[in-house]
């Protein structure tokens, strides 16, 4: 295992993708951090554009600088129901993994007294103020931490949660004309078969050639790649219309949606994915590992406990699991109440309520647009605890 310059820290963050770049890029730009020693650890530097986050924004994000496309409109498309959709005061947002890793990586070459540290974790233990040891293979690499972020997600293995996969395959591809609008962003597009469970596509334009296309599916299990890549060409050729294309970027991605209970504290200050930033019934993440990451560095500043940080309000927790529920048992399909959340509500209104930001009597409101016996009897038996 490498090693590390110094054996005492005053951060250290195991994982460094986008929760710990998120609040490490806070605490830099703040200039209060300065004076300590600051270590990074992944199992590999960030080289790739691994992922595109997209994510809808009311203000001027903190990573604005790098908002690769903007979409105010977005479309929603189903046999059920299609429309355009004005989403002020929100824009839809596009940022490429790459431009984030590049952008924190020439920050962090700023600072003297950020460490960056290569080596695959088996596990790991810390006490707060106190060692942390690193297992990796047959090494192990002992220091003095004073505070210790852990983004690397570990199922936490109990029975009982619902998990459901967010998975998804995607392709950049540029056509030979110019067949896209630039402004507007397919966000949903259920026109796919739903034989393999909840399945859509969206379409995300970068100008009038070329258009990041993902195939998503929330099930239980994985597809083979063949399968999502047949869905794919389908969906561009027969949907969409488009004859000649090539594909220019590839993605592929599994995010969990669980019912799961995270904690912040355990083992150490749990962030991102890790930490339960990821909403359990619609796998968006970026937002609310932002909105994380401003609550943690105010804490630091102020230098409260970040033990009075709150979790996510438990009736948003309880909408995701309802959610959850009806998905994993299929009581109802997802493009239905996809279809009726949009066609029944603002799409402002839905992306509020998505961000866990709308009030109880705008979720009343929301609730009410839904078919009642499938919601109502998934939240009794999510009130009862019976998950099976
Ligand atoms: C392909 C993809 C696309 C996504 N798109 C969106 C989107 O459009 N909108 C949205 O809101 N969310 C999206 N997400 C979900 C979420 O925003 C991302 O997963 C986000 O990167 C989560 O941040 P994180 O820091 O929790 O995890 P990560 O960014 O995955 O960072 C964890 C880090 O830990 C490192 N690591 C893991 N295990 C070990 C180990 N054993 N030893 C050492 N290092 C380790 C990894 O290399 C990684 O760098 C997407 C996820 C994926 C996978």
């Amino acid at each position: 295992m490498p090693r590390t310059k110094f054996n005492q820290y005053d951060h250290v963050f195991l994982g460094m993708g986008l929760a710990s770049l998120s609040l490490l890029m806070r605490m830099l730009r703040s200039g209060k951090f300065s004076g300590q020693r600051i270590l990074l650890i992944d199992r590999e530097p960030k080289t790739k554009n691994d992922r595109t986050w997209c994510f809808w924004e009311k203000e001027t994000g903190f990573f604005e600088e790098i908002v690769y496309q903007r979409w105010p409109h977005i479309s929603f498309l189903s046999d059920e129901y299609s429309a355009g959709l004005a989403i002020s005061p929100y824009e839809y947002k596009m940022i490429r993994g790459i431009d984030l890793y590049n952008y924190c990586y020439k920050e962090i070459d700023k600072h003297e007294n950020v460490e960056l540290l290569y080596t695959s974790i088996d596990n790991w233990s810390w006490q707060a103020n106190q060692q942390l040891t690193i297992r990796s293979g047959n090494e192990t690499l002992e220091l003095e931490a004073a505070m210790v972020f852990n983004s690397i997600y570990v199922p936490n293995g109990a029975k009982d949660p619902i998990r459901l996969l967010q998975h998804f395959k995607g392709w950049m591809i540029e056509t030979e004309e110019p067949f896209f609008d630039r402004n507007k962003a397919i966000m949903m597009d259920f026109r796919v078969h739903q034989d393999h469970g909840t399945s859509f596509a969206y379409v995300l334009p970068v100008n009038e050639k070329q258009a990041l296309v993902e195939y998503t599916l929330f099930t239980k299990e994985l597809l083979a790649q063949q399968t999502y890549e047949e869905e794919l060409k389908d969906y561009i050729g027969r949907i969409l219309k488009i004859k000649q294309y090539r594909v220019i970027e590839n993605e592929f991605g599994i995010i969990p949606m669980t019912s799961e209970k995270f904690r912040f504290r355990d083992k150490a200050y749990n962030i991102g994915t890790a930490g339960g930033q990821t909403k359990g019934s619609s796998g968006y993440t970026f937002q609310f590992i932002q909105k994380n990451a401003d609550q943690i560095v105010e804490k630091l500043f102020s230098g409260a406990s970040l033990d009075s940080l709150k979790g996510v309000p438990a009736r948003f927790r309880f909408y995701d699991n309802v959610l959850l529920h009806i998905l994993y048992h299929e009581t109802l399909p997802g493009k239905k109440i996809f279809s009726t959340l949009f066609k029944k509500n603002a799409a402002s209104q839905v992306l509020k309520f998505l961000d866990n930001e709308s009030s109880l009597a705008e979720e009343l409101k929301i609730i009410s647009t839904l078919p009642t016996m499938p919601f109502l009897k998934a939240a009794i038996r999510e009130s009862l605890g019976i998950r099976d």
